[in-house]
């Protein structure tokens, strides 16, 4: 019986006759994962053969026993220490009508893809971070691993189609009620009533429809470049907002959705989100967002009885472009005739409605103003007027909660950071999975694609 002193022994032996004289730690570091990396790679093998042969032939599904249709099937698989092969067992289920290996399924291989599972999780990952050529760099600087970047991308590109069917799964699970309760029964929340917030908005995203043909069309003098929206949202509870030491303000723990599948998609796993975030045993529900209109139709559809908030520094912009184009960009006496209406909005109960009245005092005074600023003002009293119930900032401020939407903002700011690099366009499918995948790391449900990650 060989001791693990010995192993170390023959690693050091091994390591000291690669090592030049006087060079640095990092060097050492990548020494000793190279002397080391066929050892692993051959236990790894070795475990994976021992696992094999210990599967019985039985389905996966139904355990019912499989009828063979062939023994010792070799397979590939590029692991995180290299290649690695192995043989395992083929049969088929009568009752599920269906071929399977079931060593592959214990292993977590999935069927056509050579990749092991810790090598989808660092494709995956990296993509998340980078573009496919610039990861294929990280990758191997981190790992030793060389993957070119078309297996890198095609390798993250079915992660993201894993978490697009997971996602998928949880959305036609919130259909039906006991779905709905499965999905609630997620939630981590606090025996005390709480409060859940739900922040809504929009950024776009360019995509091209017609590779290939690009160059015909644009010859055409037509546009191939498309923008398509990704209605975006975060949940979380007011109670897990705070600020770290430097008073920067932070949220615990947090939902994200993002689809740019349109309004319906966006609804539906908006509702799926929140209720694995405490939808159902919230006291009070808190939906904030700019003005734009779909964003309170899904409000009214949805969350109904929920409390409705239009962000206010949206609201304030409103004012000071109002008092910009009455009294001069930037003037003393846009300064002064603002200072008012925004005192009011922010201090005092139904600001809104001292607002309205004053912006319905210049009506009084119109012919000094042109057709144009008489136009603003009346589109402004109708604005006011429409959101007036979605402005009780001073109730909100006295109960600790937000006024704005920045949580939402920063979240868009972020994935627009991976998602709008210069000169990068997306297929529709393509990037609605990859979306998906950016999410579910979001969501903190990496284990769900990757179990080896941990609960
Ligand atoms: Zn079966």
């Amino acid at each position: 019986m060989i001791s693990e002193a010995d192993v170390v022994d023959w690693f050091y032996e091994a390591a000291s006759e690669l090592l030049e004289e006087s060079v640095g730690m990092g060097t050492m570091e990548k020494i000793v994962d190279r002397v080391s990396l066929e050892c692993r790679r051959q236990v790894l093998e070795r475990l994976v053969q021992d696992a094999a042969n210990r599967e019985e032939l039985l389905c996966p599904q139904c355990e019912q026993a499989l009828n063979v249709e062939e023994y010792s099937r070799a397979r590939r698989v590029n692991s995180s220490f290299g290649l690695i092969r192995f043989t395992r067992n083929y049969g088929s289920c009568n009752a599920c009508e269906q071929y399977v290996y079931p060593a592959d399924v214990t292993l977590g291989l999935q069927g056509r893809a050579p990749a092991s599972p810790r090598v989808q999780e660092i494709c995956a990952l990296t993509a998340l971070r980078a573009p496919a050529g610039q990861a294929q760099e990280d990758v191997r600087r981190m790992t030793g691993i060389d993957l070119d970047p078309s297996t890198l991308h095609r390798e993250a590109r079915r992660q993201g189609e894993r978490a697009l069917a997971l996602r998928d799964a949880d959305v036609e699970r919130s259909q039906t009620l006991d779905g709905v309760f499965d999905l609630a029964a997620r939630a981590i929340t606090p025996s005390t009533p709480f409060t859940l917030v739900i922040e809504i908005d929009a950024w776009n995203i360019r995509e091209r429809d017609n590779w290939g043909l690009t160059k015909k069309l644009r010859n055409a003098g037509e546009d191939t470049g498309r923008w398509h929206w990704v209605y975006t949202a975060t949940t979380f509870r007011l109670d897990q907002r705070g600020t770290t030491a430097t008073g920067r303000p932070v949220i615990a723990e947090r939902g994200y959705v993002a689809t740019r599948r349109g309004l319906d998609d966006f609804r539906a796993q908006l509702y799926t989100e929140t209720i694995q975030r405490g939808l159902l045993q919230a006291e009070e529900i808190l939906i904030l967002a700019d003005g734009a209109v779909w964003i309170w139709n899904i409000a009214d559809d949805r969350f109904k009885g929920a409390t409705q908030r239009v962000d206010m520094y949206h609201v304030r912009e409103h004012l000071w472009n109002l008092a910009n184009e009455l009294f001069g960009r930037g003037s003393q006496k846009a300064k002064a005739w603002v200072t008012p209406f925004l005192n009011w909005l922010k201090r005092r109960k139904d600001g809104a409605l001292d607002v309205i009245e004053g912006l319905e005092g210049l009506r009084t005074t119109m012919d000094q103003f042109r057709a144009a600023q008489q136009e603003t003002i009346e589109r402004e009293i109708g604005y006011f007027t429409e959101h007036k119930d979605r402005m009780d900032y001073k109730n909100g401020k006295a109960l600790g909660q937000p006024v704005g939407s920045g949580a939402i903002e920063s979240t868009c700011s972020q994935y627009q950071r991976r998602f709008k690099l210069p000169g990068q366009f997306w297929s529709l499918a393509g990037d609605e999975a990859f979306l998906a995948l950016a999410t579910l790391h979001r969501n903190d449900r990496w284990n769900r694609l990757f179990p080896h990650d941990g609960p």
